[in-house]
């Protein structure tokens, strides 16, 4: 399953917030044995919002979208996901009764539009805040504070799957140079997907989806440098 991951913040575009949202979905949908094949990040703007989702969800089986959900001013995903399919944000019945089912709100002291939701969405509820989710075909909308992000995701992360890969990491002390044609080799040899990621040394990602098999590389790859 291909997926697309889009954060919706100014804050995280001038680099006040650390794009955390983006790593953890990153790691978890992989984890789930999706594949991420895009993460983007777009202003608080509606029409921004609405044209990135229109063609991702267009290109990609699923895409999450964080941030911007809650009812204050500057919180317009909602609205800009109901562009995406031309759909209007509407008092949605099942947040509603969300609300008034809920332990601790009233649902006349919730701030407007904190019940509204892109017509025939499905509701996601919070359970670490207010702001309520929602999935408009294939795009799952979640709060951007992290708690609530990774708490909702969880309750849909069934709804991602495909092959998870096994992964090996090697560490070598060796210029990054070196390892060239070892990289090579132990594609054409084991047929892994590897990665080098230079730094302290650098670390090799090696992995294939049987997990002998990237065993079996690394230990080669081990041996060889
Ligand atoms: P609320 O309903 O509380 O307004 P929200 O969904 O509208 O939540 P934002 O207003 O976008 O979320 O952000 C809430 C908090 O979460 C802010 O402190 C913001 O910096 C942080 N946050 C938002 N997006 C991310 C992200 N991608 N990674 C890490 N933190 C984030
Ligand atoms: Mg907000």
């Amino acid at each position: 399953m291909q997926v697309a991951v889009v954060t919706v913040g100014d804050e995280l575009l001038v680099g006040d917030t650390e794009n955390t949202n983006a790593t953890w979905l990153g790691a978890r949908l992989t984890e789930r044995g999706a594949t991420v094949e895009r993460v983007v990040v777009v202003p608080d703007e509606r029409g921004d919002i609405a044209t990135e989702v229109a063609t991702l969800a267009d290109r990609y089986d699923a895409v999450v979208v964080t941030g911007g959900v809650g009812p204050t001013h500057d919180d317009v995903t909602l609205d800009g996901v109901a562009a995406a399919f031309d759909r209007e944000v509407v008092q949605h019945d099942d947040a509603v009764a969300y609300f008034e089912s809920h332990d601790g709100y009233q649902f006349a002291d919730l701030t407007d539009g904190t019940a509204s939701l892109p017509a025939g969405a499905r509701l996601l509820e919070n359970d670490e805040g207010v702001a309520p989710g929602a999935v408009v075909e294939n795009v799952y909308v979640l709060p951007g504070v992290p708690d609530e992000m990774k708490s909702m995701f969880e309750s849909v992360a069934e709804e991602f799957d495909g092959t998870a890969s096994h992964v090996e990491f090697v560490h070598v002390d060796a210029p990054e140079s070196s390892l060239i044609d070892p990289l090579d080799e132990i594609q054409a040899e084991f047929g892994v997907t590897v990665g080098s990621y230079p730094g302290d040394g650098v670390r090799v990602k090696i992995q294939h989806e049987d997990p002998e098999t990237a065993r079996e590389a690394a230990d080669w790859f081990r041996e060889r440098v």
